[in-house]
């Protein structure tokens, strides 16, 4: 095993991402304080928020518009609180590659579920703490292509199942949301 390779890559993650929640802090404001969570704006019109979660920027949700939405904030408080799986993951994933590059197929597959489920879990949070739901008016699509696709393409599970009673009881896990959705 290449460690020399493995250690470079491990850099190269963590000064990407480390760099990359620099710029939203640095670039962003502060217009709250939430208990020990900053809470920050950096307008770019979008209707969206951040959660820092990082090795030296935590405890910081930065919104990219100016409308501080409470139950986006909910969700993201969620997130604060979370171990960051991705980030653990993706340092995993640089330090294996170098052993072999097929590992990425099945790594894409673990990553994305690791997205899900901590999406999960601040929706999770934010319900059994503050009782809200994600609210959207979106239609579970008639074609499975397009179901497969909301599955695959969005960074939460999709918007009509986040709506959904179901979503919101532990016991029926995201796979088995996924299964149902796309074979009933
Ligand atoms: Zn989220």
């Amino acid at each position: 095993m290449d460690w020399e390779l493995s250690l470079f890559n491990i850099a190269i993650v963590i000064v990407f991402y480390e760099s990359f929640h620099a710029y939203l802090y640095y670039k962003s404001k502060e217009v709250r304080k939430e208990g020990k969570i900053s809470v920050r704006v950096l307008d770019i019109n979008e209707e969206n928020a951040v959660t820092l979660n990082s090795i030296f920027f935590r405890n910081t949700i930065v919104f990219l518009s100016n409308k501080i939405d409470e139950k986006i904030l909910t969700h993201e408080e969620g997130h604060t609180k979370q171990f960051n799986y991705i980030y653990a993951f993706l340092i995993a994933v640089a330090a294996l590659l170098p052993v072999s590059t097929l590992l990425a197929i099945p790594a894409i597959l673990v990553g994305k579920y690791l997205l899900w489920k901590m999406e999960r879990d601040a929706d999770l949070y934010a319900y059994s703490k503050y009782n809200i739901k994600y609210e959207s008016v979106a239609e579970r699509p008639k074609s499975k292509i397009d179901r497969i696709k909301a599955w695959v393409f969005d960074s939460h599970p999709p918007d009509y199942i986040r709506k959904e009673d179901k979503y919101y009881e532990k016991k029926n896990s995201l796979i088995k949301l996924l299964l149902k959705d796309l074979f009933s």
